[in-house]
């Protein structure tokens, strides 16, 4: 066997050289949606990896963007690493002051940049004096930033004729992320070709997302979040067609994209799920093109899967992952032996750890607990695509990573089967009585009532019971729900310990840079007593 033969990503780029087959990726503008087949973008790819070349780029130097999903940016997706250099995206919901850390941690030596987000780098460059250039995509005013350069000039300058890849050796870096906890400062996960590659085959499995070659696959979730789920690499193996949003993410240009562009999958959070279900009840898309549709990120609620399948045709796949698994952890793949009820209970869950990634749940001394579908621990993850450390962190490493083990901070069972079900963040969890609540099933719980918009539910600390539950709630606009009406809601629903003894109604929820609920803020709100519209209903006490 070839045993040491090389996965890295230049192998990738030289399949979808090879067989670029009819796929093409479609960006939306404002100027309407740019197409170009991969023959073409391959092209473009060459000419950028000799522009990085001239510009004195060497392997192992850190390349970043700062940039929504386009065509321009998948060319640095292939072309950055592809010249052995490592591809930093920047993900731009970070707070200002956490753009400037990540660039600099990373020590980014060329910065790509939409035209559109110039001028925002733009305030933060006197901050970033060790980026050589700011490479502009797109012919838009720049603002203030500094040292510029500009996409298609370089692209030009560097002309046409094949290009000469450096052979790469597979455990080299090839792209970093950083991920967004909701403490310290944000953590880098280095992701080898070994592991981006090995990840692309797995996204082709059946068992795990299936995404084919004959696919129009609709990117939503960001190309500056975990790579975009890693679509863009498989992408490079399979030629299926991708679409582009850029920074159009509202429930109305997705519509019609996906009616347009006769998108077969999509991929994105559950946030972006409900606002396209809001817009589809009312203004009847027609969603049926779609086969499949990737929602992860965070819990999927049960209720919105069942409003899609019954009311638009298209079915949710639910997925569980993080930045630190590349993300692709478990999925809810369809279970043939189950009756209605029971398959719909089984696909909320977040599913069964795809082949080659193994899980387990432990408790608070680290032992191992049964898969019973009752035991509820810290999930644990390893695989040949989850990280072994953090970038420059020894510290954080050291808290996370533990007998070859990544300890997720997610809380979880596991059932006979093998598919987990999320319970709670470590960090969330409310234990009242020595008994878990779960704030997640709680949320979810209260989200399926048709006047709630919104709820994140914390712990209240509690004499009695150690912590109790603390519903915060956002109500539609125009609805009315008290909060007997929402206790009686869950009455039948949950374990009666479980029922809040407080509710608190909110004009809004807070959200993290990535559009998390900010648990963390609401609990510091908590303690200063300064949670407005605090309603108690003691159940317990
Ligand atoms: P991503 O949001 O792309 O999954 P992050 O690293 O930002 O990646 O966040 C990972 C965390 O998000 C997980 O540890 C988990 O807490 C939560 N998460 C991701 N997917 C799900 C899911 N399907 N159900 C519940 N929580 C999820």
């Amino acid at each position: 066997m070839q045993d040491d033969f090389q996965l890295s990503l230049p192998l990738v780029l030289r399949r979808l050289r090879s067989h670029p087959g009819e796929g093409e990726i479609v960006t939306l503008t404002n100027a309407g949606p740019l197409r170009a087949g991969y023959r073409e973008v391959v092209a473009r790819i060459d000419r950028l990896a000799r522009a990085l070349l001239a510009l004195g780029i060497e392997p192992g130097d850190r390349v970043a963007t700062f940039a929504w999903n386009s065509q321009r940016h998948f060319e640095c997706y292939f072309a950055i690493p592809c010249s052995g250099a490592v591809l930093h995206t920047v993900n731009l919901r970070l707070f200002p002051a956490q753009i400037a850390y990540v660039i600099n941690h990373a020590e980014d030596r060329i910065v790509f940049v939409d035209d559109s987000l110039a001028p925002a780098l733009g305030a933060l460059a006197p901050q970033l004096p060790k980026v050589e250039h700011f490479v502009v995509m797109g012919n838009g005013p720049v603002g203030e930033l500094p040292r510029t350069l500009r996409y298609e000039e370089l692209l030009e300058a560097a002309g046409d004729g094949a290009y000469d890849y450096p052979e790469i050796a597979e455990r080299q870096a090839a792209a970093l992320c950083y991920t967004t906890g909701t403490t310290g400062e944000p953590k880098g996960v280095l992701y080898s070709h070994r592991s981006i590659v090995l990840h692309s085959v797995g996204l082709l499995m059946t068992d795990a997302i299936s995404l084919r070659g004959a696919d129009r696959g609709l990117l939503v979730v960001p190309m500056f979040h975990v790579n975009a789920w890693g679509w863009p690499h498989a992408a490079g193996l399979n030629a299926m067609t991708l679409l582009m949003p850029g920074p159009f993410l509202q429930a109305e240009p997705l519509a019609h994209m996906i009616e347009s562009e006769r998108a077969s999958v999509m991929a994105c959070v559950p946030t972006i799920y409900a606002d396209l279900l809001r817009y589809a009840d009312e203004h009847h898309p027609d969603l049926r093109s779609l086969r499949m549709a990737v929602c992860g990120g965070a819990p999927m609620p049960l209720a919105l899967a069942q409003a899609f399948a019954e009311r638009h045709g298209v079915s949710l796949l639910h997925a569980w992952g993080m930045t630190e698994s590349s993300p692709m952890g478990a999925v809810s793949n369809e279970v043939a032996d189950l009756d209605e009820d029971a398959r719909w209970l089984a696909r909320a869950k977040q599913g069964v750890a795809v082949p080659l990634v193994e899980l387990r749940i432990t408790d608070e001394d680290g032992a191992e607990l049964p898969w019973d579908g009752v035991a509820s621990g810290e999930i644990e993850i390893r695989g040949p695509w989850v990280a072994a450390c953090y970038f420059k962190d020894a510290a954080g490493s050291a808290e996370r990573f533990r007998d070859g083990w990544l300890r997720t901070g997610d809380v979880a069972n596991i059932d006979a089967r093998g598919s987990v079900q999320i319970t709670d963040r470590s960090k969330d969890v409310i234990k009242s009585g020595g008994e878990w609540i779960s704030s997640v099933e709680l949320e979810n719980e209260l989200m399926a009532h048709a006047a709630v918009r919104e709820a994140a539910v914390i712990a209240t600390p509690d004499e009695r019971w150690g912590e109790r539950p603390l519903a915060c709630v956002v109500l539609e606009d125009g609805a009315f729900a008290s909060a007997g009406d929402l206790l009686e809601h869950l009455r039948p629903r949950v374990a009666r310990f479980w029922l809040p003894d407080e509710f608190a109604f909110l004009e809004a929820i807070p959200k993290t840079s990535v559009g998390k609920f900010d648990k963390k803020l609401l609990r510091a709100r908590l303690e200063q007593d300064a949670l407005a519209g605090r309603v108690r209903v003691t159940e317990q006490s």
